[in-house]
């Protein structure tokens, strides 16, 4: 029901159902002559619109085409994107919301969430209070200065926290109106697009220690204050602060970062299936990251706390993980290592290249995670195959030009043999005769879920063991049909049942650990699919008038 008629009604795209306007609609909110004579189905109107996305000449001219979509339509949009998952989600986010960041100024033509900036500080509180809906209860906020693996493109970092947002609506069914994307403008760093004319963020350089985390505590403190059961997720913060912000934060307000705990669950989760391929147990297995920041570190983090859980003492489980980053391996002689990897630096002589760090310690699996594109050279490849049957390859780094392999070069480089998994999608790959489908460790596997998850227990924390459940549901619902042609992560097409089935896991652990604020329901995995959002049009008349479809 509304009180909005006429063109009113048509320009706002939360209410606005273009040419699927019923008779009885147009006749009673004045929309008689404003809209073309034919009514069409939501069907109808998709198989309209579906020809003219595809023929858009680049994915960045689709993502634009999706977005103004969007500023007309909500509901259509997403009948769309869920309909066509596997093909929308690399242009929804990435690969191509890269770019749309990179872009920012020339895809983005209607304002979208909230921008914070550093002149707001002391008056944070009336920025939030501009916002229109009051139950919001997924906030994603970025400050722009690690934005993939593309690094500080300031204000322009806005289109992550749309774009993921739109996957917590498209994968799991959270309520668009529950959602807020948030950008703070601190500043920023990259003097190039800060002396560009068409930036749209503050041009001086980034705000750094008191100011900034001044500005942090006090945007933290209003979210509190206005949005209560919000769940505010970090998302593409510099590598110092996202470690510093989690640390502070997780045990005090219900929050998470996903480019720690989101990267480690969906990783984990992969090697748990790629064991049922190899044979060989995470617990028995040695892993090497190339990269030792925020998903590396996370990473390591989550599979020792899996490790423990499956009854290695903790230390014993931290040995089993060693880290290259770009000073050479992580080692107990090093003298310029960040408490983040101190735990991770191990007996071992100097070791300057990853070839030599693998030919040492012979690891199960490979994980790259350091943004640095062809990494896991043909050398490196080999010795993987070297030393064992069914080497996994884990190339995580995005967007696809920072891989550190491509799919064709694992599985060329590994004699066909490597169970491979990457960041951004490969098609598939046919060698020697024999076709693989690659994994993609897209952390859309789980923070949808999660999220869910906590909104339906109103849970007040976000716990480590909530992301170990993601990854184990996750792994359960990879089938032996996927695992026959390589895949360790199920089809994208099936997310909305994994995002079902790893909600009730995490609101479960909520209601049992005790964080739960909203009460428990008779019949739980009910309560969650009742929650999920559907893209249909609801009678603005106060009574189901649509017919179906
Ligand atoms: P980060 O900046 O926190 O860490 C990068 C790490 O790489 C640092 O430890 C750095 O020392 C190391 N590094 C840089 N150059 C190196 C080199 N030449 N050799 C070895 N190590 C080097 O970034 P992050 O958040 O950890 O993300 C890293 C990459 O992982 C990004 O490309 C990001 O897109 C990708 N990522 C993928 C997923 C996913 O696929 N699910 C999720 C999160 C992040």
């Amino acid at each position: 029901m509304t009180t909005k008629r006429g063109a009113a009604l048509l320009n706002d795209p939360e209410l606005n159902k273009g040419t699927a306007f019923t008779e009885a609609e147009r006749e009673a909110l004045g929309l008689r002559g404003l809209l073309p004579p034919r009514v069409m189905t939501q069907d109808e109107q998709v198989a309209r619109i579906l020809p003219g996305l595809r023929a858009r000449p680049t994915p960045l001219d689709q993502y634009a085409y999706l977005v103004s979509l969007h500023d007309r339509n909500v509901t259509l949009f997403y009948r769309l994107v869920i309909e066509h998952l596997e093909e929308l989600m690399p242009v929804l986010y990435t690969p191509t919301v890269g770019q749309a960041c990179e872009e920012f100024g020339r895809v983005f033509r209607r304002s979208r969430g909230l921008y914070i900036s550093a002149e707001d500080a002391g008056r944070v509180r009336d920025v939030l209070a501009n916002w229109s809906h009051d139950d919001v209860r997924m906030i994603v906020v970025t400050d722009g200065e690690r934005i993939l693996g593309l690094g500080d493109l300031g204000a322009n970092g806005m289109g992550i926290p749309i774009g993921k947002l739109m996957l917590y609506t498209a994968c799991a069914g959270v309520s668009p109106e529950r959602c807020l994307p948030i950008t703070l403008d601190v500043g920023t760093d990259n003097t190039l697009l800060r002396e560009s004319t068409a930036y749209i963020g503050l041009r001086q350089p980034r705000l750094r220690g008191a100011a900034y985390d001044a500005l942090l505590t006090e945007f933290i403190d209003a979210v509190q204050e206005r949005f209560p059961m919000a769940c505010l997720q970090f998302e593409d913060f510099g590598n110092h602060n996202a470690f510093t912000l989690l640390e502070h934060w997780r045990d005090r307000i219900c929050t998470f970062n996903d480019d720690i705990q989101g990267t480690a669950s969906v990783t984990l989760g992969g090697l748990l299936s790629a064991s049922r391929l190899t044979g060989i147990p995470l617990r028995d297995m040695r892993l090497l990251f190339l990269g030792a920041g925020e998903a590396g570190i996370g990473i390591g983090d989550l599979v020792v706390e899996e490790m423990v859980e499956e009854g290695m003492a903790l230390e014993d489980a931290r040995r089993r993980c060693w880290f290259v980053d770009s000073r050479g391996l992580v080692v107990r002689s090093r003298t310029d290592l960040p408490a983040h990897k101190q735990r991770y630096a191990h007996e071992h002589a100097p070791v300057q290249s990853l070839l030599e760090a693998v030919d040492s310690i012979r690891p199960h699996a490979i994980i790259g995670v350091s943004g640095q594109p062809s990494t896991f050279t043909p050398s490196v490849l080999a010795a993987m195959a070297r030393y064992h049957e069914r080497p996994i390859i884990m190339a995580l780094s995005n967007p696809t030009s920072k891989a550190e392999c491509t799919a064709r070069e694992a599985y060329a480089g590994t004699e066909g043999r490597a169970v491979f998994a990457s960041g951004s999608p490969f098609a598939p790959v046919t060698y020697k005769g024999r076709t693989h489908v690659p994994g993609q460790g897209n952390n859309a596997y789980i923070f949808p879920g999660v999220g869910l998850g906590v909104i339906v227990a109103g849970a007040s924390r976000v716990t480590d063991s909530m992301f170990a459940a993601a990854a184990r549901t996750l792994a359960a619902m990879v089938s032996e049909d996927d695992l026959a042609v390589g895949r360790i992560y199920p089809s994208l097409s099936h997310i909305r049942r994994v995002s079902h089935a790893i909600a009730i896991e995490v609101a479960r652990i909520a209601y049992d650990q005790g964080l739960a604020r909203h009460e428990r329901p008779a019949d739980l995995p009910a309560a969650v699919s009742a929650a999920m959002y559907e893209p249909v049009y609801r009678s603005l008349l106060g009574h189901t008038d649509h017919p179906a479809g």
